[in-house]
Order: structure tokens, then sequence, then C-alpha cells
């Protein structure tokens, strides 16, 4: 049984996604809609963009239909745009720190759950819908093998599908001890944490999961804050924290 076992989430954690998936919708939806929306950073209260009250109301306010949201992430994934995203600079520094622990890490990534829709489909929308599935994969394999060449291999990549993320975390959990959820989503992080007495989840503070505790962090859940530089620094030293509570 390995000991203990470190897990990265990808977007909000190591791939600056929220930025740049807000510039892509403004963009995408003038294309497609003829309207602006102009959403803007500081509408994204919570984690799920479509579940911001500025951003309901300005997409009211303009008059969008509820499928903007699934339509433009799927354009965005179809474009590539899991590909190109930017690194937070500070995670290299964690990854070597990590690297010189010895502790075994994979990443676990909700994008391939994020673009299926909730509907009955038909057998041509289910293959599109399984294609662009394939999409997400290459892409974020690519982006892997560019941003992160000495630090991973393919096969250390998990997509949620057909198990959820915390489903997946459960099977982990089997065969390993001590589990350390890396994340950037209040929920995921609450639900990791409440897993069992050694599930630890150290969640990113950003400016969309700020209020998305409702003043009250679970036991297990670790919020780390700062800058983007001092955020890995500390992220780096509760990781220390925690490994060395594991092995006293
Ligand atoms: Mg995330």
């Amino acid at each position: 049984m390995a000991d203990k076992i470190i897990i990265w989430d990808i977007d909000g954690t190591k791939a600056k996604f929220h930025q740049a998936y807000l510039k892509f919708l403004n963009t995408q939806i003038k294309i497609d809609y003829g309207v602006d929306p102009k959403f803007k950073e500081e509408d994204l209260t919570t984690y799920n963009f479509e579940k911001c009250p500025a951003i309901i109301s300005k997409a009211n306010r303009v008059g969008l239909q509820s499928r903007w949201f699934l339509n433009c992430l799927r354009k965005f994934a179809e474009r590539g745009g899991y590909a190109s995203l930017q690194v937070y600079p500070g995670v290299y520094q964690t990854l070597e720190r990590i690297s010189s622990m010895e502790i075994p890490m994979v990443v676990i990534t909700d994008r391939v759950n994020s673009i299926k829709s909730d509907d009955l489909l038909t057998y041509e929308a289910l293959e599109e819908q399984r294609r662009l599935g394939y999409k997400i994969r290459e892409d974020t394999i690519l982006w892997y093998k560019l941003n992160f060449r000495n630090f991973f291999s393919p096969h250390q990549l998990y997509f949620a599908d057909d198990i959820s993320k915390v489903g997946i975390i459960k099977e982990l959990r089997k065969a390993c001890s001590y589990i350390i959820l890396i994340e950037d989503s209040y929920n995921t992080a609450a639900e990791n944490a409440s897993i069992s007495e050694t599930n630890f989840s150290i969640l990113l503070d950003r400016f969309y999961n700020s209020e998305d505790n409702s003043g009250y962090e679970p036991d297990r859940v670790l919020r780390i804050s700062g800058n983007d530089q001092e955020q890995y620094h500390n992220l780096t030293a509760t990781l220390e924290e925690l490994v060395k509570q594991f092995t006293s």
C-alpha cells in the first residue's frame, strides 16, 4: 500500500483557467449572440460561473438564454483552449519540492464532465460529446508535455468521466493511507476532507471561491492565501507540515 499520495486539480490550481475563459466567453458571446455582457473577474463570486449573481443578472440583461454557457465552453474546448492555458508560475517550485520528497502525485480533472449535457442525447449528439471528450484528453496531455515534461507522465492523469472526481479519490483511498488534494473548488475540497480522517484538502484561495465557505471551513480543509508567488510558497510549506505529521 502506498503510504501517501498528492492529488492535483488542474484548472485554477496549475492552469489560469478562469481569466482565460472569461475573456473567451465575452468574445464568443459577441460573435454568437450579437450582445456584449461585459462579464468581469469581480463578477465571479463563486466557483460555478453560472451561479454567480452578477453573471446571471448581466446574462439576463442582454437576453442570453440558458444554453450560452455550455455552448461557449464547448467551443473553448473545441478550439484547443485547454492546450494553451497559462501556468501559475509558483507551481514549479512546489512540484520540485514534492519531487524531492518522493511522494507519488496524480492529477484528476473534471474537464471532460464539464462539457457534458444533462439532456437525453441522440446517438449523433452523444458521439459528438464523446469526440469532444477525446479532444480535451489530447489537449490536456499536450499541455502537460509542453509545460511539465520533467514532472509528469500521461499515466498520472485521470479524467473524471463515468466516475466522478470524488469517486476516483475514493478508489485511490483504498490503496493509500493519506491523501492530500490540492484544489480551487471549495465543494470538492470539503467533500474530499469528509471521506476520512486522513483525507486532507489544500484549498487555494481564489477570488471566485473566497465566499464559498459561508464563514465555515471544515476540518482538514486548509485554505492557502497570498499573492501568486507567496501562495505556492505557503502551499509547499503546508504540504511539508502535513507530511511531517503523517510520519510522526
Ligand atoms: Mg479547479
